[in-house]
């Protein structure tokens, strides 16, 4: 399985629009960030997790020829504005399958409600097909992935775990039972945004934490914000199987 990192940034991105920040100013490209998303790659299947604004310039960038669905984590506009930009890959295979928690269905079918419409269809939008996410494995591929329910704020979201890889963000709080989908983990992403606490995400501390009651053999932080500093400076701090993921970097498990 090969995952590759399409962004790893907070909801603005960075660098944010009009920031003086050093972090949005550094020319390391490990410090630019667009908006949070994974390419989960096995056998012939391509999925993507998440679909934000950047998700145009991100198939692009990653060569991405194909998907045989996107998964959703939950509906804010970092992880789903980029939807729009499913059309080309919508001219080429047909309907793109989405996987999502019903109540993210309701929130793409009012903002992007001429995709899901039924009638009179504007010629060259997209069409999709729903698959519920409810909180027990659902078929991916060949696959069964494990939802992994947490929360961020006071709004549900998903984790996924594919294999012994697993993929968490936005999250905050998840509860003991959850916790216990992820054992034996050869790699956990995580969400770290900051080291100051934030009240719907896991700061640095937290999310280390968290990787020391999972215990999976690496770990990875994502939906990384311009406040945790820069690349290099952040990942000499780290644990020996800690890493601070960026744009671009592949894994392979
Ligand atoms: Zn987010």
């Amino acid at each position: 399985m090969k995952i590759t990192f399409l962004g790893t940034g907070t909801s603005q991105g960075i660098p944010i629009i009009g920031s003086n920040h050093p972090v949005c100013l550094s020319n390391n490209s490990k410090d630019k960030r667009l908006r949070v998303s994974i390419l989960v790659e096995w056998d012939n299947y391509t999925f993507v997790v998440d679909c934000g604004p950047d998700f145009r310039q991100q198939m692009l960038r990653a060569n991405v020829t194909k998907i045989d669905g996107i998964i959703f984590t939950h509906e804010h506009a970092d992880h789903t504005m980029g939807l729009d930009d499913i059309r080309p890959f919508f001219f080429k295979q047909g309907d793109i399958p989405l996987y999502a928690h019903k109540r993210v269905f309701k929130s793409l079918e009012k903002r992007f409600d001429y995709i899901f419409t039924s009638e009179e269809k504007y010629p060259g939008v997209p069409t999709v097909i729903t698959h519920e996410i409810k909180n027990e494995p659902f078929t991916a591929g060949n696959l069964d992935v494990m939802p992994i329910d947490g929360l961020h704020h006071k709004l549900q979201v998903f984790g996924f775990r594919f294999k012994d890889f697993a993929y968490l963000t936005d999250m905050k709080t998840v509860r003991k039972e959850e916790v216990e989908k992820l054992e034996n983990l050869d790699v956990l992403v995580v969400n770290a945004l900051r080291e100051k606490p934030h009240i719907s995400h896991f700061n640095l501390e937290e999310a280390l934490k968290f990787i020391k009651r999972v215990n999976p053999k690496r770990a990875y932080l994502t939906h990384i914000s311009h406040h945790l500093g820069f690349h290099d400076d952040v990942q000499q701090k780290l644990p020996d199987n800690v890493f601070l993921a960026y744009d671009n970097l592949q894994i392979t498990i």
